[in-house]
């Protein structure tokens, strides 16, 4: 099952076993049990502190456990851990085994101490193999078996076992049930955000720690490229900065392959994201993560945010950098092609679709740019609008119908996106006349129904544009005073990280200049 290389990096890793471990598996007689029994058999080789049982009693066969020698397996695959779960797979065999997690101690406390969900603590989650985003998931929930004895969790190959994708009705991977079936979460998770949702008790905790701090000279609400420029141009002032957001990364962490950051010629979003985590850490700025904004307005000269949780806090200035995204079709197969040929920003994506046959999906301004844009890298455009005429100003339409390998399907509404189960072969369009289904063939389908800033809770405290980003001038400054703003929440017209990151710094200069000012 597994080559002489791979068994000899297993070996290397297995040594930091410090208990024996059991690999219990339930199996059935199909051939993916032969392969569970040849991939435990072959790892038990690897370790004098591995052994392996056939006669497991799990409902989910063919599948298999692991457990400390005389418990019950807490960490379990219903299906083969390869591809991109074989960390999973390495990472689970070390933690049962008494390794570690490479977490901080306050969070390996967190999760010990976690209390066990009223429903129980059995989590399964349903990925494939081929999924980006599912290890971490997996990854993260085996850490929490592995140290709280409370829990137990199952990473399910949806390939394998059908019939509960199609009975729970699973569109997307990673997908995550709780122990009653109800959905916890789907899309990638990371152990923090985790823990936040388990976690019931720290949410209140965490408000009150929070409304204790005092007062900042920044406060940047949002953490994505704009808000790290901006914490990054403001500490380096020696100014009391925090940032506020909900998921630091912001778009980025669900960016596969970025090639257009100046000066780094290939990167992945999730890796350019640890590389701004750790910019911003080398300076003394209070990162208040998983946190969001509810609410903003002024007292007594200073700016005050609301959090959802209840707490609140103030600053001399704020800068808001909340972003925003991409307004989604949802038809069956646009989450599950994600990155896998749906693709919704045509200067980041388009180059990857060089000689292509490529749709994009909305007639509007944006919508026709990305048509025209596309037209000049790949082999065809199909343009779809759901209306019976294209809105796009009557200079960009021009454009577009002097273009040779393009066409316009009008009044069509998008049905699904298509694939061969690793990337988008197709789109299903409903002729909204006749209610007649076409198919056309393609690799890429390019979403251009909008981006929708992160502005909802803002209405009403400064101004808006009538698409709902917020109004600044060139220095970011905004309608409120002490406030600034920047990145893809803004009017700013292109929406691109190295130009978030401009705005940001631009911002943060600004709110110096008016700290100094007043
Ligand atoms: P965001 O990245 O959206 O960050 C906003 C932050 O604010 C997030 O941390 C969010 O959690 C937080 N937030 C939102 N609301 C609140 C609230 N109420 N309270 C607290 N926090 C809040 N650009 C490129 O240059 N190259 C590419 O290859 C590329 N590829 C892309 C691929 C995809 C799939 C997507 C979606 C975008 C891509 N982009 C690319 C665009 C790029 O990611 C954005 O332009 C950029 O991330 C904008 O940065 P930002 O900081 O303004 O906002």
């Amino acid at each position: 099952m597994l080559d002489a290389n791979i068994k000899q990096q297993l070996k290397t890793y297995l040594q930091m076993l410090r208990h024996p471990i059991e690999l219990v598996a339930s199996l059935d007689h199909s051939d993916n049990a032969n392969q569970i029994e040849g991939l435990l058999a072959d790892i038990a080789e690897c370790s004098d502190k591995v052994s392996v049982r056939l006669d497991g009693n799990h409902a989910l066969r063919p599948s298999f456990g692991i457990a400390k020698a005389g418990e019950e397996a807490r960490v379990r695959f219903a299906g083969l851990p390869m591809g991109h779960e074989f960390t999973s797979l390495l990472l689970g065999l070390l933690h049962v085994g008494g390794h570690p997690p490479k977490v901080d101690d306050k969070v390996i406390e967190q999760i010990k101490n976690l209390p066990k969900p009223a429903a129980g603590g059995q989590f399964e989650t349903v990925v494939s193999l081929s999924c980006h985003n599912c290890p971490d998931v997996v990854q993260a929930f085996n850490t929490i078996a592995a140290l709280n004895p409370n829990y137990s969790h199952t990473m399910i190959d949806g390939a394998w076992f059908q019939p509960l994708v199609d009975q729970r009705k699973v569109m997307a991977v990673p997908t995550v049930f709780a122990a009653d079936q109800s959905q916890f979460g789907s899309g990638r998770m990371l152990l923090e955000e985790i823990l936040a949702k388990l976690d019931t008790g720290a949410q209140a905790k965490q408000a009150e720690a929070l409304s204790q701090k005092g007062e900042f000279d920044v406060l940047i609400v949002g953490g994505g490229p704009a808000g790290a420029a901006a914490a990054i141009y403001a500490a380096r002032k020696g100014v009391k900065t925090g940032v506020l957001t909900e998921r630091f990364g912001g778009q980025v962490l669900d960016t596969l392959g970025i090639e257009n950051f100046i000066s780094v010629k290939e990167t992945e979003g999730p890796r350019l994201v640890a590389q701004l985590e750790q910019h911003v850490k080398t300076y003394d700025v209070d990162i208040m993560n998983l946190q969001r904004a509810k609410g903003l307005k002024t007292v007594d000269s200073r700016v005050e945010v609301e959090l959802d949780n209840g707490a609140k806090l103030t600053s001399k200035t704020v800068i808001l950098s909340t972003g925003a995204r991409w307004r989604e079709l949802n038809v069956p197969g646009e989450k599950e092609y994600k990155n896998k040929g749906v693709a919704y920003c045509p200067h980041c994506d388009g180059p990857l679709f060089k000689g292509k046959r490529v749709a994009v999906i909305g007639g509007g301004n944006s919508g026709v740019e990305a048509a025209i844009d596309l037209a000049g890298i790949v082999s065809h455009v199909t343009l779809i609008e759901f209306d019976t005429k294209l809105r796009a100003d009557a200079v960009l339409q021009t454009k577009l119908n002097s273009l040779p390998n393009v066409n316009v399907v009008l009044n069509a509404q998008t049905t699904e996106v298509t694939g061969d189960g690793t990337k988008v072969n197709g789109l299903r369009l409903k002729d909204r006349t006749t209610g007649e289904i076409n198919t056309v063939e393609l690799e890429g389908v390019f979403v251009q129904i909008g981006l929708l800033p992160n502005t909802d809770w803002l209405k009403g405290s400064l101004e808006l544009s009538r698409h709902g980003e917020i109004v600044v001038d060139a220095r970011g400054q905004t309608s409120m005073e002490g406030v600034f703003a920047a990145g893809d929440c803004t009017t700013a017209p292109y929406k691109q990280i190295i130009i978030a990151m401009g705005e940001g710094a631009n911002a943060a200069l600004a709110a110096f200049d008016h700290l100094i000012r007043n």
